[in-house]
């Protein structure tokens, strides 16, 4: 379990493994990021780890992630499916 403070109790994969269905996936940035965390305290899957790679056996593409990070370090990218 993370130690960092959470906005909300997120259960990993709550949605399943999604790697079949997302539309979206986040892309971070690393240039713009400066590892404040916020994305991972925000993911309601919690799939973001502490060095900030997503889990995209999990990730559901919300975008939550993206709108909440203060740097615009996220982009979501279209799957190729
Ligand atoms: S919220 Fe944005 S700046 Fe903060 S750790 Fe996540 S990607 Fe990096
Ligand atoms: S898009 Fe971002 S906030 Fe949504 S599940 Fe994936 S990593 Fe979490």
């Amino acid at each position: 379990m993370s130690t960092r403070p959470a906005m909300s109790r997120p259960v990993k994969g709550a949605s399943g493994k999604t790697g079949s269905w997302r539309v979206f996936k986040p892309v971070v940035d690393k240039e713009k990021c400066n590892a404040c965390g916020i994305c991972g305290m925000f993911c309601p899957d919690a799939v973001i780890s502490d060095e900030l790679e997503v889990d995209l056996d999990y990730c559901k593409g919300c975008g939550i992630c993206a709108q909440e990070c203060p740097k615009k370090a996220i982009t979501m990218e279209r799957e190729e499916k």
